[in-house]
């Protein structure tokens, strides 16, 4: 902070109004009662204090919440907590909109508007945190980067935002309760592993193959599945962090014996222990897929574990308040509860 060297205040004070605005949430210079008077005008006039707001919050009959927040300059992202015994898991957005067109995905028909700054994804963690102690009495347990937006395409922000969640005067998180998704970005895969992140990857797989993954998510088609597959290896050998594989089985399209062999051989193709979640397809209005028949499902994860691959099924949540995985895209469903 060199504009309050050159004021000639004492470096200390750093710290102190870091704190007002990343822990005490501070709303103007004013209230930042340990500071002089004299200062606390100079920065008035030349800094302003970009902050958070809950513009509404809504929650669904199975407890997970939606909050919609309101950036400093009036677009909205939004962000979710899932409870689930004691386990909260706070699901946050790394850019407003998102330019990746997943053809299943209600924020890939929006257009990316901008990418999301450090402050406002930390934000987004404390407020879901603050919401978790306010409505259940418990502390987070997990925050997932899987709201709007792809996070490797906002990556110095993405990291520097995680990194305060990490950091003793942020948040003081272990950074192994915290999982980035993403739709696959090789390069930046692989500058994870360079850069030695402790937190864990998911990856947005939903077809092993090269030919139906583009029909339904056009980055792979420069981020082929053999690209990706080298950017794991390479991610896994150097971090040895957790890798789970998302998969969203559509009825007819990804959901066959063959699908589940490719689903397969391309996870362990990666030589890490694999993990992978199928999650339940949220219908979204603008596309006609419909998530796969229970008998299907069955078969399909059967193929999976002889194959020593362990599957958790993911049930959807919050449904109802449009707040589950892909139907984020600033709809108000019901009452808004401010
Ligand atoms: N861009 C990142 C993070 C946001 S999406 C990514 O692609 O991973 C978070 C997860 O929700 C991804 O696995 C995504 O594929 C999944 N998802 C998107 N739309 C969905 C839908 N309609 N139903 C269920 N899951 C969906």
């Amino acid at each position: 902070m060199t504009w309050l060297e050159s004021t000639g205040e004492k470096s200390f004070r750093v710290k102190q109004i870091e704190d007002w605005l990343w822990n005490k949430w501070a709303k103007s210079f004013d209230e930042m009662a340990n500071l002089s008077k004299d200062l606390r005008t100079k920065m008035d006039e030349i800094f302003v204090i970009k902050n958070l707001e809950i513009a509404t919050q809504q929650k669904s009959n199975d407890g997970t919440i939606k909050a919609a927040f309101k950036l400093f300059d009036a677009n909205i992202v939004e962000g979710v907590l899932i409870p689930k015994g004691d386990r909260m898991t706070a699901c946050i957005s790394s850019q407003v909109g998102c330019s990746l067109t997943c053809k299943f995905c209600a924020t890939g028909y929006m257009d990316r508007k901008r990418n999301l700054e450090p402050f406002e994804i930390f934000d987004q963690a404390k407020a879901i945190a603050q919401i978790a102690e306010t409505e259940f009495s418990l502390p987070l347990t997990n925050i997932v980067m899987m709201g709007m937006g792809e996070p490797l395409l906002n990556y110095a922000n993405v990291l520097e935002g995680i990194n305060k969640i990490i950091s003793p005067q942020g948040m003081g998180w272990s950074p192994k309760r915290i999982t980035l998704s993403t739709a696959g970005i090789a390069k930046m895969i692989i500058k994870l592993a360079d850069d030695q992140v402790k937190f864990n990857l998911a990856l947005s797989l939903h077809a092993a193959n090269d030919e139906k993954r583009n029909q339904i998510m056009p980055i792979n088609e420069s981020n082929t599945l053999s690209a990706l597959k080298e950017s794991l290896r390479y991610f896994f050998q150097k971090t040895k962090n957790q890798i789970t594989f998302e998969y969203i089985a559509f009825q007819g399209f990804n959901d066959g014996e063959r699908d589940a062999h490719e689903l397969a051989n391309f996870t362990r193709s990666i030589g890490a222990p694999i993990k992978v979640n199928i999650i339940e397809y949220n219908p979204i209005a603008e596309a006609d897929f419909v998530n796969t028949s229970a008998d299907n499902l069955e078969l399909f994860i059967s193929i999976l574990e002889k194959k020593g691959i362990i599957v958790n099924v993911r049930r959807s949540r919050g449904k109802d308040i449009d707040a589950a995985c892909g139907q984020l895209a600033n709809k108000q469903k019901t009452a808004a509860v401010a």
